[in-house]
């Protein structure tokens, strides 16, 4: 199942899209500004969704927005969790913030806030607040049933589903301060979408991460060459810290971010990043 948030008829909705990707069918949630959230409640209370609240609607016609608009606290992101990606920046600044073969994973905050649709463009900051704006492609884990150190191997029990993140990042910030929070955050860094689908559906542990700008592919990684696993980073996640349903776990990105590449490219304005998971699909974004 896929589970979405849009708008249509100057209203909010929710609901699910048809396997094809190609219609719309809003149900019937009291309150639609959290987006999906009060589906992936009711499936971790083990409720039935409710029922089609109007028809089917062919999804050309409405604009999806993040199936999660506004989480609802902060990202869990993981940092420098493929094997290529530590590689590609064993060169950089970030050499020496990690030692080699560290068992822990590295894990910051993206503030809620800054989540916008799939398809809505990223505002560039003015200069004087960052001129080194990075893309990371990433597998996006969304929490359904919450729990508290929840062990590795009952870690996939508590996955709702799976959905795609850039983690726009303000590289000059991020490297600026100790923490990665402020340099991860800026309003509209973490474009999300285009909905959740159920791991009923998708065993994420098996799929491939790609990202292109303007065209030209820049990351292909596959999950299963992460460095902490999907269950680990739950195992990680939820060490002394309840989870609760809807919480989004951001997995980190493979290597070919701007800051990789030698020398850098930094995002420009007008230029487009398209990111594509096999099994969820695309979300694609204009920096303006
Ligand atoms: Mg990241």
């Amino acid at each position: 199942m896929r589970m979405a948030s849009w708008q249509w008829g100057g209203r909010d909705h929710v609901g699910t899209i048809s396997t094809d990707g190609r219609e719309a069918t809003p149900l019937a949630v009291a309150d639609a500004s959290r987006g999906v959230l009060p589906l992936i409640q009711m499936l971790a209370r083990g409720e039935s969704l409710p029922s089609p609240s109007s028809a089917r609607l062919p999804v050309e016609l409405i604009k999806l927005c993040s199936p999660l608009p506004r989480p609802l606290r902060s990202l869990f992101c993981v940092g420098r969790n493929y094997h290529a990606h530590a590689a590609e920046l064993a060169s950089t600044v970030f050499s020496t913030t990690m030692p080699k073969d560290d068992p822990w994973p590295i894990v910051f905050g993206k503030l809620p806030e800054c989540v916008i649709g799939p398809f809505d463009a990223v505002q560039m900051p003015v200069p004087a607040a960052s001129v080194q704006i990075d893309y990371e492609s990433e597998l996006a884990v969304v929490i359904g049933r919450g729990g508290r150190d929840i062990p590795r191997s009952g870690a996939m029990d508590h996955v709702c589903g799976y959905t795609i993140v850039n983690d726009v990042t303000a590289r000059d910030v991020q490297m600026r301060h100790l923490q990665w929070d402020l340099g991860k955050s800026f309003d509209t860094f973490c474009p999300m979408g285009p909905w959740i689908v159920t791991a009923d559906e998708l065993d994420a542990r098996t799929t491939r991460v790609r990202g292109w700008v303007n065209g030209a592919l820049r990351q292909d990684g596959l999950v299963k060459d992460m460095i902490h696993d999907i269950p680990t980073l739950i195992e990680t996640c939820s060490r002394g810290i309840t989870l609760y349903p809807g919480d989004v776990i951001a997995t980190g990105t493979p290597a070919g971010v701007g800051m990789g590449l030698k020398p850098p490219q930094w995002l420009k304005h007008g230029d487009v990043v398209r990111i594509e998971i096999d099994g969820i699909g695309v979300i694609e974004n204009r920096f303006e």
